[in-house]
């Protein structure tokens, strides 16, 4: 039996979005066809919206209706601290946590093969606010007091991850008033020592801390 064109075409679009396979496509577009239609215009609708009404900050790079980012504008933020991560969900899910500095979005990690080189990730542009951000902030400091720009690399612990990282760090190296640090590795929570890989276990011992 030959299925319909119209579904093997939803099909098609529906599995080019990440972790759908070809028969997931196919039972999405099966179950779309089965819903009332004003909710799959509500769905055409929200997609379409998405790129008319979303652009990056020209600060941080994450997308923003307002350009700069609540994030960017906000003055109770720590200007003191400047976390890079690869995606925007990452920024998102650190917001979970105590953190409240600021970010930088690179939307990838370096992939040469890939043509994913520095200038799509924008590291000039990252390179040249941390400039900016180090001078602000020794210009304004109180005499008494350092006070660095902290810059977080919470890139992933993949190769990728750590060969931006490492770059990013690398060209870092002239600017003063800034410290470099990265996201500590270790033992997720819940999990058995035995199930764990060496290169973890091997991190976690080097990232022990007092108990
Ligand atoms: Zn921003």
């Amino acid at each position: 039996m030959i299925i319909p064109q119209s579904i093997q075409d939803a099909a098609k679009e529906l599995s080019a979005l990440p972790g759908i396979g070809p028969r997931t496509a196919q039972r999405l577009a099966f179950f779309l066809l089965k819903r009332p239609d004003i909710i799959n215009d509500q769905l055409a609708e929200s997609i379409s919206k998405l790129q008319k009404t979303l652009s990056e900050c020209t600060t941080c790079q994450n997308f923003t209706e307002s350009n700069p980012c609540a994030i960017c504008q906000d003055p109770s933020r720590d200007q003191a601290k400047l976390c890079i991560v690869e995606s925007p969900i990452d920024a998102y899910n650190t917001e979970r946590t105590s953190y409240q500095g600021r970010y930088f979005i690179l939307h990838g990690a370096l992939s040469p093969i890939d043509g994913i080189t520095p200038a799509k990730l924008k590291i000039p542009e990252l390179i040249d606010l941390i400039t900016r951000t180090a001078n602000k902030l020794q210009e304004g400091r109180n005499p008494d007091q350092e006070t660095k720009l902290e810059i977080i690399l919470a890139t992933n612990p993949t190769m990728e991850g750590e060969a931006t990282a490492s770059y990013i760090q690398k060209h870092l190296e002239n600017i003063t008033n800034i410290q470099c640090t990265r996201l500590a590795r270790g033992l997720p929570m819940g999990a058995d020592l035995e199930h764990i890989d060496e290169v973890t276990l091997e991190r976690a011992f080097q990232g022990r801390e007092g108990f």
